[in-house]
């Protein structure tokens, strides 16, 4: 999604782009995601500013692309179990409310108004109406072809194997398992292999894999209008913890099935499905909407959340490898955080004005700045290669 984004929006800028993956499109972490794209999630602070702005470049986007991408602009509903929780949800939306996102309270009278088929008993919740939702595979796929159609390459089944630099140690391309590509700007949009990525321009960038499940029920008539999830589910997205956690995250799909997630645990690749992991999704989404107990699951299947420890993406230039952009590491908002990723990038590559304050994103956090760094890595070869295009370009 994030290399769909910048591929769109760097061509689309003027500039001549190569987008270059190992495997198919949304063949990573995209393919896993359910495509939430949220504002409600994200207390005040640099990673809400990313996702306002994302949320307005993903309805000019829902303008251009076709309605197979499944937008809605469906908002979201957190709500509380009892006080405590009511309280810190209240106090989250002020603040929230403060940084320009529309909030509104809901009590719990009105619950079943705004979702007729929630458990009784919740002590109350805020509708967020910016929240949306988009089909990710299609998003990204019809992004992709936005971008070939406006003069993008488009490389798949093409893993890049090395990133080339030139005697000064700034990037002059990559080597791809079909030959080199040269380019005087690369991103780095690998997702939860962003760390390997770098690693071949021979800096460091802690990109770790946070393990998520999500469940598919069988279709079922639209009975769930928003996103929905208990307020417990912000914190468990901003745990350091490697440990499991778990909270309610239900919606509907316009095609009928119902998505059940959240679970996140860092432990590592590993694909094993974990029955308590999906039984405690279950009972927790059926929990808070009763009708899902008789529903049946059709799947489950997991991915894995690019993440750095500070919860933020890593965006825009590395210093230490002049010419290697970083666009990686949005954990479990990479498909909502797209568009205003791209936009960043495609600045900093421009040398353009911003539209937002880069600073908190920048790659050089986990990092000194270091003019010798570049081109001792492993992979970083000489100036060498066979070159399909002579502008910027941007493997996926
Ligand atoms: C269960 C779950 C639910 C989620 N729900 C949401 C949600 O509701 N909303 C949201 O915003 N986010 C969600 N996310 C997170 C979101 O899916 C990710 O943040 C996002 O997909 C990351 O996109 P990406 O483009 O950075 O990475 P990816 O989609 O993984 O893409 C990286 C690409 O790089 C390619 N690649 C890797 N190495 C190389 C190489 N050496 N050479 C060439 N190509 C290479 C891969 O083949 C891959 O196609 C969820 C994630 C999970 C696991």
């Amino acid at each position: 999604m994030v290399g769909a984004a910048c591929a769109y929006y760097t061509t689309r800028s003027g500039l001549s782009v190569a987008v270059v993956d190992s495997g198919p499109v949304a063949g990573g972490t995209t393919g896993a995601g359910e495509g939430n794209l949220l504002v409600s999630d994200k207390p005040p602070g640099p990673e809400l500013s990313l996702a306002l702005l994302s949320a307005s470049l993903w309805r000019e986007l829902s303008e251009v692309l076709p309605e197979t991408v499944e937008f809605e602009q469906k908002g979201g509903l957190v709500v509380a179990a009892d006080e405590a929780s009511l309280a810190t949800l209240t106090a989250t939306a002020e603040g929230q409310a403060q940084a320009g996102v529309r909030t509104t309270a809901v009590a719990p009278h009105e619950l079943p108004e705004v979702e007729p088929h929630l458990a009784p008993g919740l002590a109350g919740g805020v509708l967020y109406p910016q929240d949306a939702q988009v089909q990710p595979a299609l998003a990204a796929a019809h992004l992709i072809r936005a971008a070939r159609d406006a003069g993008a390459r488009l490389h798949l089944g093409t893993p890049v194997t090395a990133v080339l630099t030139g005697p000064t140690g700034a990037v002059r391309g990559v080597r791809t398992g079909a030959g080199d590509l040269l380019a005087p700007a690369v991103v780095n949009a690998t997702g939860v292999r962003g760390g390997e990525f770098a690693a071949l321009a021979g800096v460091e960038l802690p990109v770790l894999p946070r393990r998520g499940f999500v469940l598919v029920t069988e279709p079922l008539p639209p009975l769930i209008r928003h996103k929905v999830y208990a307020a417990e589910y912000v914190a468990d997205v901003a745990s350091a913890s490697a440990a499991l956690q778990t909270s309610p995250v239900v919606e509907g799909t316009p095609s009928g099935p119902v998505l059940v997630g959240a679970s996140r645990e860092r432990v590592g690749f590993d694909r094993t499905l974990s029955v308590p992991v999906v039984s405690r999704l279950a009972a927790a989404a059926a929990a808070l909407f009763p009708v899902l107990g008789d529903t049946r699951v059709l799947r489950a299947y997991q991915g894995f959340r690019p993440y750095l420890p500070d919860h933020l993406p890593a965006i825009g230039p590395d210093h230490r490898v002049p010419g290697l952009f970083h666009a990686c590491g949005h954990e479990g908002a990479g498909i909502g955080l797209a568009p205003a990723t791209a936009a960043l990038v495609t600045a900093a590559i421009r040398g353009e004005e911003p539209p937002l304050d880069p600073k908190p994103f920048s790659p050089d956090r986990f990092g000194e700045a270091a003019g010798g760094a570049a081109g001792a890595g492993a992979g970083a070869g000489p100036e060498t290669g066979s070159g399909t295009g002579s502008g910027p370009q941007a493997p996926g």
